[in-house]
């Protein structure tokens, strides 16, 4: 009796926590939420960071000092690894256990950009924050960031995709089952996550003038990475084009003000369009935000008028992710087959040419390597 009494209780906590939790996130305003989730992506990615570090620190000091975990998560880091990973999937049927959490993250990815649009890019990527961040920090500067010319803002796009092509034809699409095979059980596959912090941590002048010219750049054109060079922007603005979701305008109600299209980061002209059908469109909510009336611009699907609160939005970016993780996880699909031990030797022996490669092209190696 005492008992059920108890559960009752109990229970009746956590509803009344998530009713009021509800009703905190539904009185948030847009921009306010996607801050949040961006700034809880952004944190889980500085822990696994974190993490990371402390763990090839550990090994490259052959066990001494604190013991720190490999974070999965760091293969989020490996598309080409996964892309690589995807296509022996398809060919052989066999999902490997080099790097599965970073095919698990590329696939959450991919689903995100059919459902939702590019949203990866404006609620999830550190990359796509810290791109907003510097054109923010732009308009403070100069009260305004640059636009290209249109002549010049479309072969600047298509640079991008010219990228993806290139990933896609020269690396993966020229490689047989047998060239996937040879480069997923690498020496360089297994410790690329650590070849990437060493090449962050030992960063070469060149790459550092590359980094600075392009964060200058990104501070006087807005999201200059993302909309001219990204090539995973590339291949979630193809895959948006398929998402049910669309930012739509009702052209009855509208002022005509083109605040929507002043807010736009990414140039649209929402205050012309039924629908917005653009593979820039990030799902970023700011000319939801800017608009000075309700219910005429909104995310909606074709199939269904009533609009998608952008809360709602945000939380079923988050679960795709929460979903998807928690899945691989209880499958054994996860974590990797690599050891502690394997680890520290091939830490420690990481500057020998076998952990090299040349556009997918992977060294000669043994059973012993
Ligand atoms: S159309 Fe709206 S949601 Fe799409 S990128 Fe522009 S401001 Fe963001
Ligand atoms: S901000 Fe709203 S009212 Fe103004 S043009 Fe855009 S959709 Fe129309």
């Amino acid at each position: 009796m005492e008992y059920r009494s108890v559960s009752l209780k109990y229970k009746t906590g956590i509803t009344n926590f998530l009713g009021r939790f509800r009703s905190y996130i539904i009185s948030l305003e847009a921009q306010r939420i996607r801050s949040i989730v961006q700034m809880g992506f952004l944190f889980l990615v500085l822990i696994i960071g974190f993490e990371f570090y402390g763990f090839v620190a550990y090994h490259q000091s052959g066990g001494q000092g604190a013991y720190f975990s490999r974070p999965p998560g760091v293969e989020a880091f490996l598309p080409i690894s996964a892309l690589i990973s995807l296509k022996y999937w398809i060919l052989s049927g066999v999902l490997n256990t080099i790097h599965p959490s970073g095919l698990v993250i590329f696939l959450i990815i991919l689903i995100l950009g059919l459902l939702f649009k590019k949203s990866f890019c404006s609620w999830v990527c550190p990359v796509g924050l810290f791109s907003e961040s510097l054109w923010q920090l732009g308009n403070k500067i100069f009260g305004k960031t640059i636009t290209p010319w249109r002549w010049l803002d479309y072969p600047l796009r298509s640079l991008k995709y010219l990228l993806l092509v290139f990933f896609l034809y020269a690396i993966v699409w020229q490689m047989n089952i047998a060239d996937l095979e040879l480069f997923i059980y690498s020496p360089y596959n297994k410790v690329a996550d650590v070849k990437m912090l060493l090449f962050f941590m030992n960063i070469s002048e060149f790459a550092l003038w590359t980094i600075g010219v392009l964060v200058l750049l990104s501070v006087v054109i807005k999201n200059f990475w993302c909309r001219y060079l990204c090539p995973y922007g590339a291949l979630l603005g193809f895959l948006s084009m398929f998402s049910p979701i669309k930012i739509t305008r009702n052209a009855e109600t509208c002022i005509d003000c083109e605040e929507c299209t002043i807010a736009c980061p990414n140039a649209i002209k929402v205050h012309s369009a039924k629908k917005v059908i653009s593979d820039e469109c990030t799902a970023c909510a700011l000319c939801i935000s800017a608009c000075p009336l309700e219910d005429t611009l909104a995310l909606k699907t074709s199939t269904r008028s009533k609009p998608i609160p952008v809360w709602k939005f945000g939380v079923a970016v988050i679960l795709v992710f929460v979903l998807g993780t928690s899945l691989a996880n209880v499958t054994g699909y996860w974590h990797n087959s690599i050891s502690d031990s394997e680890y520290q030797r091939r830490i420690q022996e990481i500057n020998k040419p076998v952990y090299d490669h040349n556009r997918g092209q992977v060294p000669k190696y043994g059973p012993e390597d």
